[in-house]
């Protein structure tokens, strides 16, 4: 399998794709084809343990890996989660059935992929010949940061080091960040907004430097972030691991069609859902949703995109992004793979901040997905809903999705089975669910975990409930300038 680039340029093993990240012409790679799984196959999988219907995907995607490579890293890699495993089903009313994502060691779906990314990259690396050790740098505005750190502990030939503004992030995300163990990671705040961290990681990026200066000590730099291959290709396992559970549980007959709802932010989680549809898997149509921050509901509407609006902070802050980069890879399939008409779009938007796809393009979509949005209160709402009628407890980004998929049911009458990604713990976002639950918000966020844990009866998960116990191994604090000198230091750092 080789993989394109949406913007026309050079193609690249899959191997080279991770390494890259980006492609050279600064677009994304695209595999070349949807490799097809069929009824038979799927039959076959519904007997499967997830682990195994994870190697059998990755294997048509990442063909410069043996199927017992491939077979090894998933094992390592999904030991990790929690005994309920990576991507339980539960069903709730009306023929709703929530895939939860977040039993990973860092409580979110992210965790799906960056358990696996660093055996990926690591044998990547092998397979193109890189002999330097990686160093995989990260600006996070909270989960991504932890997930990578997680990931990469002490992953042999591996460093991570994570940039995250200081102030800008919840304490129990700081804490994550800051008690994390493992000789190979290194974490540093940054005096500055998520964005100064972000501009400063690029900068050490695009710094001829910076690049001989970690060479010469043996380093080799490479990113996590959500646009690699190796990040999205993981997240197309669980769609049809939920189907196939469906299957088994005659939930659904071979062949029937479900929808897929998923909260959205950087378009990645529901891309990785249209490519599960691409190969086979029925799927009738994607449901897209948003919070206050709604550009792609309206881009889903009217076929033009415009980042030219107010940015707002919500409950559900791994959605405030109005640039979601993984939509590119979208377009280019939208367009017939037109990689022109891509460029033309994305270069409308860093110059306007919009553009407008032409009218088969908007056909294609229409016919593919829906967009929907939650506002705060219809959020908060949505959290009380669930846990009143259903003793279910979910985060506010799962809520925003559970809304969505109400109004898209109101609107269409199309009441099939769905499936809804379930993206967090509700324990990684204990304030806002106590919030819109009604019980009072007068503590720290740890005690209102051990609140909610009281009155709904679930508990609160390990990893939130050992933070205020753990050393801090990490007290970095630099100004944005500053980024590429402290970073040398902490490397030096024993
Ligand atoms: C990252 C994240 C999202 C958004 O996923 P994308 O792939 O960026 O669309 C949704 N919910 C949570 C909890 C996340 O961490």
């Amino acid at each position: 399998m080789r993989y394109l680039s949406t913007r026309g340029g050079q193609s690249a093993t899959g191997a080279e794709a991770i390494v890259r990240g980006l492609a050279r012409d600064g677009g994304l790679f695209v595999p070349e084809s949807f490799p097809a799984v069929g009824a038979d196959e799927l039959a076959l999988m519904a007997n499967e343990p997830y682990a195994a219907r994870a190697a059998r995907i990755l294997g048509r995607y990442l063909t410069d890996f043996t199927q017992e490579q491939l077979a090894g890293m998933v094992d390592s890699a999904y030991a990790r989660f929690d005994e309920r495993g990576v991507a339980p089903l539960k069903a709730l009313e009306g023929g709703v059935r929530v895939i939860e994502l977040y039993h990973g060691p860092t409580l979110a779906f992210k965790d799906v992929a960056l358990t696996l990314l660093p055996h990926l990259l690591t044998a990547s690396a092998r397979a193109t010949g890189e002999a330097r050790e990686v160093l995989i740098l990260v600006a996070t505005s909270g989960d991504t940061g932890k997930a990578a750190l997680s990931g990469f502990q002490d992953v042999p030939g591996t460093r991570c080091a994570v940039f995250y503004p200081e102030g800008g992030v919840s304490e129990a995300q700081r804490l994550q960040m800051v008690t994390q163990r493992g000789d190979n990671t290194r974490v540093i705040a940054v005096k500055g907004n998520f964005d100064d961290a972000q501009t400063g990681v690029k900068r050490i990026f695009s710094d001829p430097r910076a690049a001989a200066a970690f060479d010469a000590k043996g380093l080799a730099l490479s990113s996590a972030n959500s646009i690699n291959w190796g990040r999205l290709a993981p997240q197309i396992v669980y769609y049809f691991s939920a189907y196939c559970d469906m299957l088994a549980a005659g939930d659904a007959a071979p062949g029937d069609k479900i929808n897929i709802c998923v909260p959205t932010g950087n378009f990645g989680n529901i891309l990785a859902a249209y490519y599960a549809m691409r190969m086979g898997l029925p799927v009738h149509k994607l449901i897209c949703a948003s919070n206050s921050n709604n550009v792609l509901t309206d881009f889903i509407r009217t076929g033009r995109y415009d980042a030219r609006r107010a940015f707002h902070l919500t409950t559900s802050p791994s959605m405030d992004i109005l640039v979601s980069s993984n939509l590119e890879r979208m377009l280019f399939e939208l367009c017939g793979r037109d990689a022109a008409a891509v460029r033309g779009w994305m270069d409308g938007l860093r110059e306007n901040g919009c553009y407008e796809i032409g009218e088969n393009a908007k056909a294609a979509l229409d016919a593919l997905m829906y967009g929907a949005w939650a506002s705060e209160a219809e959020c908060a709402a949505e959290i009380a809903r669930a846990w009143r009628e259903e003793s279910y407890l979910v985060d506010p980004h799962t809520a925003v999705a559970m809304k969505a998929l109400r109004d898209y049911r109101a609107e269409t009458g199309d009441t099939r089975p769905c499936t809804v990604a379930s993206t967090a713990s509700p324990f990684k976002f204990g304030r806002a669910v106590s919030a819109a639950l009604g019980l009072p918000t007068d503590a720290d966020d740890f005690a209102l975990c051990d609140r909610l844990a009281e009155k709904t009866g679930w508990a609160v998960p390990k990893a939130i409930a050992e933070l205020p116990r753990l050393p801090v191994r990490h007290r970095a604090v630099c100004a944005p300038e500053d980024m590429l000198f402290t970073l040398m230091k902490e490397i030096d750092r024993p």
